[in-house]
Formats: C-alpha cells, structure tokens, sequence
C-alpha cells in the first residue's frame, strides 16, 4: 500500500507485512530538508508509530544522494506548517528566536524520532552531509550502499557542528574530532569500521538488505523489540548523552551568536570558500 496523502516531501509506504517504509522524495535537491519536509516525516513517524500493524520503520531516500542537510535556500521559515514540540517565539529578538527555532525544527524533532518505541533502520545511499546526519544518527540501525559518506563541514561556519551533536557516540571521539576538524567525509568503510552503521552493501542490493532486516526483526513480538532500544537508549542516556547534547546545543548557539556579533550573520560567511576550495 502507497498513501502519498498530501504530503509532498516524502512517501510512505508498506513493503512487507509488519514493516513501514518512509521515503524522502524530494531527489531534484538532494532531499535537502525544509520544514515541510521535517514536518511531514515527523508525520509520517507518527503514523507508523502508532500503526500496531507495524513493527519495524525503514528510513530511505530517493535519489543519488540520502540527503544533503538543511535546506539553506529555505532557512529557517516555520511559516508554512505548525510546530510540533512546545516551544514558541520562534520571531523573537536576538538569541531567543532562533534558538527556538532550532530546538522545536532541529534538535526536537532528532531526540523524539530517536525515542520511537519501535526499531527503526536508515536505508543510506550517497552523500550525507551535516542536517543529513540528523535523520540518520537518530534511527537505530544504518545499512549503507559502498558510495555512502558521512561529513559535517560546518566548523567551517563558526560553529560546533549540526544541532544534534551526538558525533562522539556515533563516531567515537577520536574519529568525531576529525570529522568535525577537517570536514573531511567518512566513507562507508570507515563508517562500519567504526561502529556508524551495521552494514555496508553494494547499491543495487540496499534497500533488499534492509527490507530482509527488517522482516527479520518484525518476527519478534514488539513488547521485547520496545525494551530492547530503550534499555540500550537508557546506557547510552546513563553516559550522559541527552545531557552532552544539551551542553553542545548551548555552545552551538553561542557559535551562532558570535557569528551574529561578528559577521552580522549567523554564520562565518567564509565557510563558503574553506568548503569550495576543498571540494
Ligand atoms: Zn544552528
């Protein structure tokens, strides 16, 4: 079964018996991430959330590229759909609005997702790049294709890294620091290497690689699948997680925030060329 329902950004579908498929559909920008797009997953999440019909949830994307983060073209505009969590006074002065903004459209919707109380699998294909890693690093099991890579470049930009700044648990800290320091993008082997993702497999056999784990996993009653994540979710909360994730968000702001005082925007604009002359 296919309900496009009005969504326009993704598409949700059923693959197998027990299994939900949600695709980001918008391959003409590297599904590049406007709040639509955010707000019609978290959509599509609820739906297969709440769907007892359903055990498992793949994450994938359409296109060449899984996805190419946040849609800068777009910024930050809310406009279009309402929020989600429960902050407000997302057009407030100063630091107060857009700090809103990114914890209700940004950081919000990642720790919810990741809070899903079913397994959920990202089915990764292409590039990933910075937002990109948002919508993966949240799910709990990554199969990636060989062309896979992993980068967030945005220190180059005055900043931290991408708002949801699990980089040492997903990476390790010595590989995180690199990542972060050079911008350099992780390969799918490197990835595996790791701990990133579960599996790396060529293109042509991703999605069957995933849908096959996930049939797998749907075989189980959901009661043990649902205190089998949280109990891991519980450890990593127990290092520290959700609480390294707030202290992050707060010097990202305080990145932003210097950027505003400095360049007059919220991010160093010389980031353009560091990343250009190095692509
Ligand atoms: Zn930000």
């Amino acid at each position: 079964m296919t309900d496009t329902g009005t969504w326009q950004h993704i598409r949700y579908e059923e693959p197998a018996e027990r299994v939900a498929r949600i695709v980001l559909a918008r391959a003409d920008k590297a599904n590049a991430q406007d709040y639509r797009l955010l707000s019609e997953l978290n959509e599509a999440f609820d739906r297969a959330a709440r769907d007892e019909s359903v055990s498992v949830i793949i994450l994938a994307a359409d296109g060449k590229h899984f996805s190419s983060g946040h849609d800068l073209a777009a910024g930050t505009d809310m406009s279009d759909v309402d929020p989600i969590g429960t902050w407000c006074c997302f057009d407030a002065e100063g630091a107060e609005g857009h700090m809103a903004t990114e914890a209700e459209m940004y950081l919000g919707l990642c720790w919810r997702w990741r809070n899903i109380p079913k397994p959920t699998i990202a089915q990764v294909q292409g590039k990933v790049i910075a937002g990109g890693l948002m919508l993966v690093w949240p799910m709990d099991l990554v199969v990636c294709s060989q062309d896979a890579t992993f980068s967030d470049p945005v220190v180059a930009f005055g900043v931290n890294g991408h708002e949801y700044f699990t980089h040492p648990y997903e990476a390790g800290a010595r590989l995180a620091k690199e990542m972060l320091f050079t911008g350099r993008a992780i390969t799918a082997d490197e990835a595996l290497r790791h701990g990133m993702v579960n599996q790396v497999v060529e293109r042509d056999e991703l999605e069957s690689t995933t849908l096959e784990m996930a049939m797998r996993i749907a075989k189980r009653p959901t009661i043990g699948l649902t205190l089998a994540k949280q109990s891991v979710n519980n450890a990593l909360d127990a290092m520290g997680m959700y609480t390294a994730i707030q202290s992050a968000f707060g010097l990202h702001h305080v990145g932003h925030n210097h950027n505003a005082r400095v360049h007059g925007m919220l991010v160093d604009p010389g980031g353009v060329r560091i990343i250009r002359d190095e692509a």
